[in-house]
């Protein structure tokens, strides 16, 4: 077995939890337990240690299970976050700090725009060979997270200085299956990009079976998610934006935040 595991669970309509496991020594992390119950099923279930909370931003479907899943653990949870909006926070964190989950190498990538204190989590195994982060509501498989408390420049920073560049074999957990109407869109943006079209097709397939469409990979989202391509001159074009990637990123966001 690899020595790292994501367990993906489902919460309310369209949100992700995941139980990241690091299966040489059974501690876990959860990753915006806005469930508490559910979380404490999967750990039972998967017979491993709960050591941690790694919460994205503070949005109510995100950080909202905090207070409960602590007080339902025994043992004394660590609540990592970015911003001191969020519940039963223990450790405030920041770009570049790192931390472990049993063996695990963590990473935090701190990305402002959806929220100002949003954060990213870069999870890597001892030997390199299995890569995940986990995005919240700043990278969507196929999109990206609405800029409630931030900027163009803010997102252009977050998915191409920061996310852009982890390897393209990372694979990408998000906050919520959006996956379907952000390829919609991507296919507007894009019509001629046949990537877009087949992962459509593929994402269609996985929820007539009512199965997550996550997780894609940094590649992928360079392959298909506009807001990941802003340098590429059919994103460009639509955007009318001459050249300057910041720019197409403000109106690719702003046309995306009224699309049907
Ligand atoms: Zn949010």
């Amino acid at each position: 077995m690899a020595d790292m595991s994501v367990k993906i669970l489902p919460a309310l309509a369209d949100n992700y939890m995941y139980l990241i496991i690091c299966n040489k020594t059974k501690e876990a992390a959860i990753v915006d337990p806005v469930n508490p119950e559910s979380v404490l099923e999967a750990v039972q279930n998967e017979n491993v240690k709960l050591k941690s909370v790694l919460t994205t931003h503070h949005h109510w479907d995100h950080a909202g299970g905090n207070e409960k899943l602590v007080t339902l653990f025994k043992d004394k949870l660590i609540v990592y976050g970015g911003d001191e909006r969020i519940g039963a926070m223990t450790n405030k964190i920041g770009q570049d700090d790192t931390f472990k989950i049993g063996n695990l190498d963590v990473q935090c990538h701190f990305t402002p725009c959806h929220t100002t204190g949003h954060i990213c989590y870069f999870v890597q195994t001892p030997a390199r060979d299995s890569k995940a982060v986990f995005t919240g509501d700043t990278l969507f498989l196929g999109g990206c997270g609405r800029f409630f408390e931030g900027t163009a420049e803010q997102m252009y920073s977050a998915l191409i200085e920061k996310l852009s560049n982890l390897p393209d074999e990372t694979k990408v957990f998000c906050g919520h299956e959006y996956s379907l109407q952000n390829l919609k869109f991507a296919n507007h943006v894009e019509p001629q990009n046949v990537t877009i079209q087949n992962k459509i097709e593929w994402s269609k397939a996985k929820r007539a079976n009512n199965e997550p469409t996550v997780p894609s990979t940094i590649g992928e989202e360079k392959e298909i998610n506009p807001f990941m391509r802003v340098c590429v001159d059919s994103v460009q074009q639509y955007a009318k934006s001459h050249g300057n990637p910041i720019e197409a990123m403000r109106a690719i966001r702003k046309v995306k935040d009224s699309f049907k």
